[in-house]
């Protein structure tokens, strides 16, 4: 029997593709990066192989190929404090991960290297380490962590540290300290220009966001932040801080969640979850029972 093929399923196909084909095109010809994924914390717990394709999951080699992605920047993260053996534990799963697919992933630490793995064919993988809390408070953890390919330290996450305050907390007057840095804080903005380790500031109060941009002899980044005209969350830049980077010679790498985006996100999905609040809670039980 001959298929019928619907014509309007015809037309948001090629409209589909018209779409997708410069996209594609595009991320062929270059060199994507993705400068923040949170992408080893998930692994290291579930213990899948993201070199193989996954069903389930953000990210495995197969897909970032297809997808065209070239460069990861592997964040090192986690969401407690005593976070530096979780943070060798996450460089060691990927490390591994490099070793069983060398063919597909080299970790580089500079632009040299980079190109080169793109050249070759591979994903350049770098890593990067989310949260003054991930070094416990010890200027010598951030010479291992240098040591071990780290080429961005994001000064908070969205707790503050003993001498750095998180946007998060600045704006909630959740602050245990004076916000910015303290003395100690300015001693790891300057230990990391030394090692060549770039400061990033996502996630930092705008005290801490200053402190360490006039302590800095280097170009500051912002890894994962979006932009406050367009959507106040306290946790994007305003538009002097993004000066305050362009100034310094760094740079702003857009981060896509829709809730720093898209204005009307919180809104929408604060009523979404009202009303499906039944089966929220009955798919919530069910994920317990399979934990
Ligand atoms: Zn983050």
């Amino acid at each position: 029997m001959k298929t019928k093929f619907p014509a309007f399923l015809l037309l948001i196909l090629c409209a589909l593709s018209s779409f997708a084909q410069p996209v594609k095109i595009l991320h062929e010809r270059a060199i994507v990066v993705d400068t923040h994924g949170d992408i080893m914390f998930n692994q290291i717990r579930s213990g899948i192989d993201i070199g193989k394709r996954q069903a389930t999951g953000n990210f495995d080699l197969v897909r970032a190929k297809e997808g065209g992605l070239d460069v990861q920047v592997f964040s090192i993260w986690c969401d407690h404090t005593g976070g530096y053996a979780l943070a060798n534990q996450q460089i060691d799963s990927l490390q591994s991960l490099i070793k069983r697919y060398p063919d597909r992933i080299a970790q580089v630490t500079d632009a040299a290297g980079l190109r080169q793995a793109v050249a070759e064919g591979k994903m350049a993988a770098l890593i990067g380490v989310e949260g003054g809390h991930m070094i416990e408070n010890r200027l010598d953890y951030i010479d291992s962590l240098a040591k071990r390919g780290m080429t961005y330290l994001t000064l908070t996450w969205n707790n503050s540290t003993p001498w750095a305050s998180s946007a998060a907390e600045e704006v909630l007057g959740k602050l245990r300290n004076k916000a910015g840095l303290n003395a100690f804080g300015k001693k790891v903005v300057k230990r990391l220009n030394k090692l060549g380790v770039m400061v990033d500031l996502s996630h930092v109060g705008e005290q801490t966001f200053y402190d360490a941009v006039k302590v800095s002899t280097r170009p500051v980044i912002a890894s994962h932040s979006s932009v406050y005209a367009l959507n106040a969350v306290p946790r994007n830049l305003k538009d002097s801080q993004l000066k305050e980077v362009a100034k310094s010679g760094g740079v702003v790498f857009v981060n896509f969640y829709s809730g720093f985006i898209d204005s009307g996100y919180y809104a929408r999905q604060k009523s979404f979850l009202a009303k499906y609040e039944v089966e929220l809670k009955e798919l919530t039980a069910d994920r317990k029972s399979v934990v």
